[in-house]
C-alpha cells in the first residue's frame, strides 16, 4: 500500500466542488487516511513549490494557492501515487483528457483543482509537511477484497 497527499486547490474550494473531487477519489477505491483544512502560509507554499522558484509564475501560484483555505488528503492504496496522477490528469486543464479530474473541472493550468505527489520520494516528503503522525489514521476499509481480489 501507498499513501499520498492531495491538496484540494483554492479553486475548489470556491467553486463548491470540494465533495465532488473527494467524491472521484473515495468511487476508485482509495482510502482516506487523512483530511483537513488549513490556510497555507507564504512560508509552507516556498518550501512546497521550491522546484518552480526560478519560474515566471512562482509568486503567482503561490498567491493562488493562499486565496481561501486548502483541503489536504492523505489517500492510500495499491499503487496510490501513479493512480492519483492519472485521475487528476495533465497539469493544463485544457489538455487534459475529458474523464480526468483537471480535463472535467478545469480550463487552466494554474486553477486546475488538485495537486497530487508526482513520486514516492514526494510523496513522504509531501505527507510530513502537511499532517503529523496523529492526524493519519490506519483503519482498515472491510471491502479490500472486492476492491482487489488477489493482487
Ligand atoms: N503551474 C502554472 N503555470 C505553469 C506550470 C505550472 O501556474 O506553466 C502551476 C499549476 O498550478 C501546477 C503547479 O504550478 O499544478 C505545479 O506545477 P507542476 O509542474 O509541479 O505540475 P503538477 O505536478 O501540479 O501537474
Amino acid at each position: 500500500m501507498e499513501k499520498t497527499l492531495v491538496i484540494l486547490k483554492p479553486c475548489t474550494v470556491q467553486r463548491g466542488l470540494i465533495g465532488e473531487i473527494v467524491s472521484r477519489f473515495e468511487k476508485k477505491g482509495l482510502r482516506l487516511a487523512g483530511m483537513k483544512m488549513t490556510w497555507l502560509t507564504d512560508e509552507i507554499l516556498s518550501e512546497h513549490y521550491a522546484h518552480l522558484k526560478e519560474k515566471p509564475f512562482f509568486q503567482r501560484i503561490k498567491d493562488a494557492m493562499s486565496v481561501c483555505p486548502v483541503i489536504v488528503c492523505c489517500w492510500e492504496g495499491v499503487g496510490a501515487i501513479q493512480v492519483v496522477r492519472t485521475l487528476a490528469g495533465a497539469t493544463n486543464g485544457r489538455n487534459a483528457a475529458p474523464g480526468t479530474i483537471r480535463g472535467d473541472y478545469s480550463m487552466s493550468v494554474q486553477e486546475n483543482i488538485v495537486h497530487a505527489s508526482d513520486s514516492p520520494e514526494t510523496a513522504a516528503m509531501e505527507l510530513k509537511r502537511f499532517f503529523n503522525d496523529t492526524e493519519i489514521y490506519d483503519y482498515k476499509l472491510n471491502n479490500l477484497l472486492s476492491l482487489y481480489a488477489n493482487d
